[in-house]
């Protein structure tokens, strides 16, 4: 992971971490925030889905590819799935995974699940383009950000190809 860089010229200047924000904001979809975006449909109409799935494509994003996975159930992240969800996650990220790499160009997907903006189960996978090694791990999604969005509609073109191999 040596070749991992910042996808900023450097130096960088570290800054100390803001005062605490106790208690947080409430997110999407939890008691006193705003209604949840994917059970009130606001979300990118799906491309895949199945009983308890469903796999949207992004908008305002710059790798081809890309998709996240939702359950159809409102629940937080993964020790709020029902069990039998829980462990039907892995057989589908396998399935969703293989058909990103079948776009070709592609070195590994990654998976990532934060739960910051929304309180819905969602995982997103990003596609690292073959040989840009400088965005392994963690830089990744921070490439993602910088480099120049490709238009929505080409993001759910790709992500139609992905589903086509779900
Ligand atoms: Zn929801």
């Amino acid at each position: 992971m040596s070749s991992m860089s910042l996808p900023y010229a450097e130096p960088l200047v570290p800054r100390e971490p803001a005062e605490r924000q106790i208690p947080e904001p409430p997110r999407r979809g939890e008691p006193g925030g705003p209604p949840c975006g994917i059970c009130t449909g606001k979300s990118t109409p799906p491309v895949w889905s199945d009983d308890n799935w469903t796999l949207h494509p992004p908008v305002g994003g710059s790798l081809l590819g890309t998709v996240w996975l939702a359950s159809r159930v409102h629940a937080d992240s993964f020790s709020d799935l029902p069990e039998e969800l829980a462990g039907d996650f892995g057989r589908v990220a396998a399935r969703v995974e293989r058909a990103i790499l079948s776009l070709g160009d592609i070195a590994r997907v990654h998976l990532y699940r934060w739960g910051d903006g929304g309180a819905h189960f969602h995982v997103w996978f990003l596609p690292r383009p073959l040989g840009m090694v400088e965005a392994s791990g963690m830089m990744l999604p921070l490439w993602e950000d910088v480099l120049p969005n490709v238009a929505d509609e080409e993001l759910a073109a790709a992500a139609e190809r992905v589903a086509a191999q779900v």
